[in-house]
């Protein structure tokens, strides 16, 4: 049995109708499933997979949550209202929420605080753009990005922080990040990781993952797992990384 974590990012990229529908292949197809899977699917959409998901082994995920608890917040999802829907995981920081909705350190930190009071697994995703890898700054964007989260949140005893490393160049480009470098990566996230005093933290890649790379991530001493974006939109492709 697969210990690794497999997250599925659907985005804005299917309809309610299409995403109930995909989340009842997801069902059929994972049926037996003794793994970790969790399906993000849009906000509209989450009430009616959570009862499609209910009997499944598939957990559910969001892909943002609001950073206050209650209140007059237009627009925003609270961290309550995804656990009444048995909401396990959430993406905070996702690349796309980073630069068009210019998510910062304090707003990340504050939205891993009330997942956290939930019991809502946060996913924190850290990368660089292309420009920054191209200079091989990688590392170094990272580092800030992580230590800029995490020091809001150094009071908080966070403990169940789980880190995706997404290149940005690398998502929907078809250009993975080779594993190797990613693993150069991985290795960085750690030491910042046990040096913030944060314990086991499983890291995950995601960036163009499809069933022909994902076993290069995921090699012993690895990455704990994947964040996948346009090969989890059908559940045979999503199978096919997971490889049940
Ligand atoms: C993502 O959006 O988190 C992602 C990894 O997308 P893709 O797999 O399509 O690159």
């Amino acid at each position: 049995m697969s210990k690794k974590i497999f997250i599925a990012n659907w985005k804005m990229q299917l309809s309610p109708a299409e995403a109930l529908k995909t989340a009842k292949d997801f069902v059929r197809v994972f049926k037996n499933f003794k793994g970790t899977a969790v399906v993000c699917p849009d906000f509209l959409s989450l009430s009616g997979v959570a009862k499609i998901f209910k009997k499944s082994p598939l957990l559910l995920g969001a892909q943002d949550v609001a950073a206050f608890e209650r209140g007059a917040y237009t627009g925003e999802i609270s961290a309550l209202d995804l656990a009444a829907y048995n909401t396990k995981y959430v993406l905070i920081g996702h690349s796309e929420r980073r630069s068009y909705l210019q998510e910062n350190d304090k707003l990340l930190a504050a939205k891993i605080r009330m997942a956290l009071s939930q019991k809502i697994k946060p996913v924190l995703c850290v990368g660089e753009n292309a420009a920054e890898n191209k200079q091989g700054k990688e590392a170094s964007v990272i580092k800030t990005q992580l230590k800029g989260a995490l020091n809001y949140l150094s009071d908080n005893g966070v403990r169940s922080l789980l880190i995706a490393y997404e290149p940005i160049w690398a998502i929907g480009t078809g250009l993975h990040c080779h594993p190797d470098k990613a693993l150069k990566v991985k290795n960085t996230i750690q030491d910042l990781c046990k040096r913030a005093g944060l314990k086991k933290t499983p890291i995950l890649y995601g960036g163009s993952v499809t069933a022909d790379n994902a076993a290069d991530f995921l090699v012993p001493g690895g990455f704990d797992g994947l964040l996948i974006g346009g090969a989890s939109l059908k559940a045979d492709s999503f199978k096919n990384i997971v490889k049940l």
